[in-house]
């Protein structure tokens, strides 16, 4: 988009911030919430190259999930026992944190619980395991038998649930506006982010129409990462997550499922409409990149994951689909890190499909480490430096899992 001579003239006395933040995604604007909070003397921007919650925090499902992307066996496997329990606990936080600091009915905060549904006889029996791992770590999870899974969801064709009665759903885009807002950071929208320089002791923030000094930058840009700092391209790789939406029904879902090792997640929204996403597993390659549209590849399969598993579902008219973008990690657990060549400025992405869970839980964390604190709780989990050598083609593939419908 080009420039106006006003538009140019309103910039040109390039304003100066202590902090800059690139993303105002859910990450950005909890960064500057908590920057806010801590100090709030402090002159904050948020620098957005659409508007706030245009991109993935705005088009997601709003599930507040507790523990990783994974059953918590395979975190265990994965991440081990210390790592495995702090991320938990860190996705906890984080709902628990939005709970007490914001006014949650502005975003629909709903503390339902949640249930993580299996879809194969071998996952029933990994859920089942998991519980008294999970207890252990004080997890609120009671395990339901594939007859009550199916009788709480209306639905056939399931094995067993975890009830986890500490999950929550909300409106995610009402959420970063209000977080947004309630940060008092000068927010612009709709001014990509061109390049970062160093200039003297400060940073120089330039978009096309505006400059901006700053002492530190935050970029909060997730999927985006790469398209801005191309050195961090190994932590982070872009993956399209689609969704669509159904005309009102009567509530049938009292609460969010997230079915067949995370394949697939639904729930209904304020009136009545059902919210469905995922089955990207069977489309792993085509759903690679930022291309932003939608797949009739993909849809097909979600309607027909609605209709096999919710037979209150059948004839229900699709009003809306849509997609978005994510930005997956190497192992899965999101990734923070200082700039290179830029001392004091920070990024974090790779939230894997998982932003939501514990985005607003690392505005704090960045926030910290902004003024000063070096290792804040959770950043050596985090910490890019856990990766030797990353490199693009060490990226796991998605997860092998089940086919839902057979
Ligand atoms: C369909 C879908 C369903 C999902 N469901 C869930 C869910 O239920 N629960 C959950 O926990 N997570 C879910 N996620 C993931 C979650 O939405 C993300 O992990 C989370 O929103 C990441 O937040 P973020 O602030 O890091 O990134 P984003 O929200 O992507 O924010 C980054 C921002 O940077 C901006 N940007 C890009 N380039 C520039 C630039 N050059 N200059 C300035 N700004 C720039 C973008 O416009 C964007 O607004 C889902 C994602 C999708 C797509």
């Amino acid at each position: 988009m080009s420039v106006s001579f006003w538009q140019r003239a309103a910039s040109a006395d390039s304003a100066a911030y202590d902090v800059v933040i690139v993303g105002g995604g859910l990450v950005g604007c909890a960064t500057a919430y908590w920057l806010h909070r801590r100090r709030s003397q402090l002159r904050v921007a948020i620098v957005e190259a659409q508007s706030i919650g245009q991109g993935a925090s705005g088009r997601n499902a709003g599930f507040l999930l507790q523990g990783t992307d994974t059953d918590y066996l395979t975190a265990l496997d994965r991440h081990g026992p210390r790592r495995a329990k702090h991320f938990w606990r860190f996705t906890r936080d984080n709902r628990d944190l939005i709970e007490a600091e914001l006014q949650g009915a502005a975003f629909d905060f709903t503390a339902c619980g949640s249930m993580t549904v299996a879809g194969t006889e071998a996952e029933d029996a990994r859920l089942q395991e998991a519980v008294s791992p999970l207890r252990a770590i004080g997890a609120p999870v009671v395990y339901l038998s594939p007859k009550e899974t199916n009788r709480r969801l209306r639905a056939r064709g399931f094995w067993g649930s975890l009830f986890v009665t500490s999950g929550a759903v909300v409106n995610p885009l009402n959420l970063v506006q209000q977080v947004a807002a309630e940060s008092r950071a000068h927010v612009f929208e709709y001014q990509p982010v061109q390049r970062v320089t160093a200039a003297g002791d400060h940073y120089r923030v330039e978009t096309d129409g505006r400059q901006m000094q700053t002492r530190q930058v935050v970029f909060a840009l997730n999927a985006h990462l790469p398209q801005v700092i191309p050195a961090l391209a190994a932590y982070v790789r872009p993956v399209r997550a689609q969704m669509l939406a159904t005309a009102p029904t009567d509530r049938h879902l009292r609460l969010p499922a997230y079915t067949h090792a995370g394949a697939f997640y639904i729930r209904q929204g304020p009136g009545g409409e059902v919210l469905l996403g995922g089955a990207r597993h069977r489309h792993a390659e085509a759903e690679v990149g930022y291309d932003d549209t939608t797949t009739a590849a993909v849809q097909n399969d979600l309607e027909r994951y609605l209709h096999a598993h919710f037979p209150w579902a059948q004839g229900l008219d699709v009003t809306q689909r849509w997609s978005g973008t994510m930005g997956f990690s190497p192992d899965g657990l999101p990734v923070v890190g200082a700039v290179p060549g830029q001392p004091g400025n920070v990024w974090a992405a790779g939230f894997t499909g998982h932003g939501m869970s514990c985005g607003f839980r690392m505005g704090q964390l960045l926030a910290a480490r902004v003024l000063g604190d070096a290792r804040p709780d959770g950043y050596e989990l985090f910490a890019a430096s856990r990766f030797s050598r990353p490199e693009a083609g060490q990226m796991r593939a998605s997860e092998a899992i089940s086919d839902p419908s057979s």
